[in-house]
C-alpha cells in the first residue's frame, strides 16, 4: 500500500515535459497524459490472467495502443468503441484453437459489454465476430439470430452495488445494469433454447467504489457460477478499482484483492475440473492518475468576500466536478517572472454561461474554495488526476471545441488528438 504522492501546488513539468512549453505548442485547455504512469498501473495488475481496459474511461487511440502494447485487452460498450479498439490494433477475436498458457482458455481481445444491442452495434459484433457480454436476456435471441452457436458472457447484477456516487452505482434494484441474479435459471433456459453456450460470467457493481464492497462480489459470483456450471471458462471481477484523488487517500491493497478472487477461481476450477481464466476490467485505475488538464488563467476577481480564478477550461472540458461534485487536485504553473506566489483561498471556475461551471464544488453544486498559490492572468492552472472520465465526457456546450490531447513519453510531448476547429463545430449542419 502506498500513499498518494504529495501534491505540489506549484508544478512546472509533467513527466519531464515543460508545461509552459506544452501550452505554447498545443494551446489551452489541453489534456496531457503521462505514458509511464499508465504502464505502471498496467503492471500493478500483472497477477490477473487478463486485464481488460474499460476504454470508456479514456479512449484516445494512442492510449489504447499503449495499453495494448502493455499486454492489456479491451472492453467496448458501443460501435464507436469497437471501431476504436480495431483502429488501435486489437484483433477482433482470438485465433481459432488458440489456447492461453497453462491450458487457460483463450482470451477475447475485444469484448462488447452492454445492456442492449442498438442496430449498428449488433451489425458490428456480427461483422467482426466479437465476443458479447450480455446485460439483458433479450440480447441472447437477437445475437443467436445473427451468430448461431456463439458463446456468450452473462453480466449478472448480484442484487447489490456501490460507487463513488449514486450515479456510478451499477448494481442492485436501483441499477438498470446486468441480468438480475434471481433470473439466472430462466436466462440459462433461454440461452440453451437459442443455441448459445455460456462461457463467461461477469459482475461490475460500480465505479470508484472500495475494496470492501468489491470483495462481496466474489461470493455472489461463485454462487451464480455454480448455477451456470461446467460451460464456464472465464470469470470477470469487473472494474471499479478506486484511485486516490484527495490528499491522504491511499492506493488500495491490490494483492489482497487478487488473492480473494484467485481463491474463488480455484474453488470453481476444482468443482468443474478445468482451468478458469480470471479477468479484471478496470477503467479509472489505469488512466486517472496519468491525466492532467492544463488551462490558462484568464481572469481573477472578487465577488463580495470570495475570490474567483477563471480559467479557459469549463465543464465542457472536464465534467466530473459538475456531474458528481468530484474533487481534483490542482496546481499552478506561474508564468515567467511570477515567482513563488503565496497560497490563498479561491474558487476556480470556467468560461461557460452557467453558474455550475465551477471546478471547486461540493456534492450538491455548492461552490467551495481551495488553497492555491495566488494566480495572475497568464499563469497556467493544472487540474490533476483527470485521465479517467475526463476527455471522454467533454462536450461542445457553448460551441466550445473539444480540447487537444497530448501524450508525454520519455520526456517528449506528442499531439495525439488535434483541438477541434470552428469548422468541426458546424460539420453536417445546414442553414
Ligand atoms: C465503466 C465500466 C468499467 C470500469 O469502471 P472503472 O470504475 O472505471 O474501473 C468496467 N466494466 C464495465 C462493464 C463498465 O461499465
Amino acid at each position: 500500500m502506498s500513499t498518494a504522492p504529495v501534491r505540489v501546488s506549484v508544478r512546472r513539468e509533467i513527466a519531464g515535459a515543460d508545461i509552459a512549453d506544452i501550452a505554447g505548442r498545443f494551446g489551452t485547455p489541453v489534456y496531457v497524459y503521462d505514458a509511464d504512469t499508465i504502464r505502471r498501473r498496467c503492471r500493478d495488475l500483472a497477477a490477473w490472467d487478463t486485464v481488460r481496459f474499460a476504454q470508456k474511461a479514456c479512449s484516445n487511440l494512442a492510449v489504447l495502443a499503449l495499453v495494448r502494447r502493455a499486454g492489456v485487452l479491451v472492453d467496448a460498450v458501443s460501435t464507436g468503441e469497437i471501431h476504436r479498439a480495431l483502429a488501435a490494433g486489437y484483433a477482433p477475436h482470438a485465433a481459432p484453437g488458440a489456447a492461453g498458457p497453462q491450458d487457460l482458455p483463450p482470451a477475447h481481445p475485444i469484448v462488447y459489454t452492454a445492456d442492449i444491442f442498438d442496430r449498428d452495434s449488433l451489425d458490428a459484433v456480427v461483422r467482426h465476430g466479437i465476443h458479447v457480454n450480455c446485460g439483458s436476456a433479450d440480447m441472447l435471441e437477437q445475437l443467436a439470430a445473427r451468430m448461431p452457436g456463439a458463446s456468450v458472457t452473462l453480466r449478472v447484477n448480484p442484487g447489490f452495488g456501490h460507487g463513488h456516487s449514486q450515479k456510478t452505482n451499477t448494481g442492485g434494484e436501483g441499477s438498470k445494469h446486468g441480468i438480475w441474479h434471481e433470473d439466472i435459471p430462466e436466462v440459462l433456459r433461454r440461452a440453451e433454447w437459442a443455441g448459445l453456450s455460456v462461457s463467461g460470467l461477469h459482475m461490475h457493481i460500480g465505479s470508484g467504489t472500495d475494496l470492501a464492497h468489491l470483495a462481496e462480489v466474489a461470493g455472489a459470483l461463485e454462487r451464480v457460477a455454480r448455477e451456470i456450471g461446467r460451460s464456464l471458462t472465464t470469470i470477470s471481477a469487473g472494474g471499479g478499482l478506486p484511485v486516490p484523488y484527495k490528499p491522504g487517500e491511499e492506493h488500495a491493497d491490490l494483492g489482497g484483492y487478487f488473492a480473494l478472487w484467485d481463491a474463488t477461481r480455484k474453488t470453481l476450477e476444482a468443482d468443474f475440473g478445468h482451468r478458469i481464466r480470471l479477468e479484471i476490467e478496470p477503467g479509472r485505475y489505469l488512466t486517472a492518475e496519468s491525466g492532467f488538464v492544463v488551462t490558462e488563467v484568464r481572469a481573477v476577481k472578487r465577488q463580495g468576500g470570495r475570490k474567483y480564478v477563471l480559467v479557459d477550461a469549463g465543464f465542457n472540458t472536464l465534467a466530473r466536478p459538475v456531474l458528481y461534485g468530484s474533487y481534483h487536485p490542482m496546481s499552478l504553473c506561474p508564468a515567467d517572472g511570477h515567482a513563488s506566489p503565496e497560497p490563498e483561498e479561491v474558487a476556480v471556475g470556467g468560461p461557460l454561461c452557467e453558474s455550475g461551471d465551477i471546478f471547486t464544488q461540493a456534492d450538491g453544486g455548492f461552490v467551495a474554495t481551495r488553497s492555491l498559490p495566488a494566480a495572475q492572468v497568464g499563469d497556467l492552472l493544472v487540474i490533476e488526476v483527470a485521465g479517467a472520465y475526463g476527455f471522454v465526457m467533454a462536450s461542445n456546450y457553448n460551441s466550445k471545441p473539444l480540447p487537444a490531447e497530448v501524450l508525454v513519453d520519455g520526456g517528449t510531448a506528442r499531439l495525439v488528438r488535434a483541438r477541434q476547429t470552428p469548422e468541426d463545430l458546424t460539420r453536417g449542419e445546414t442553414v
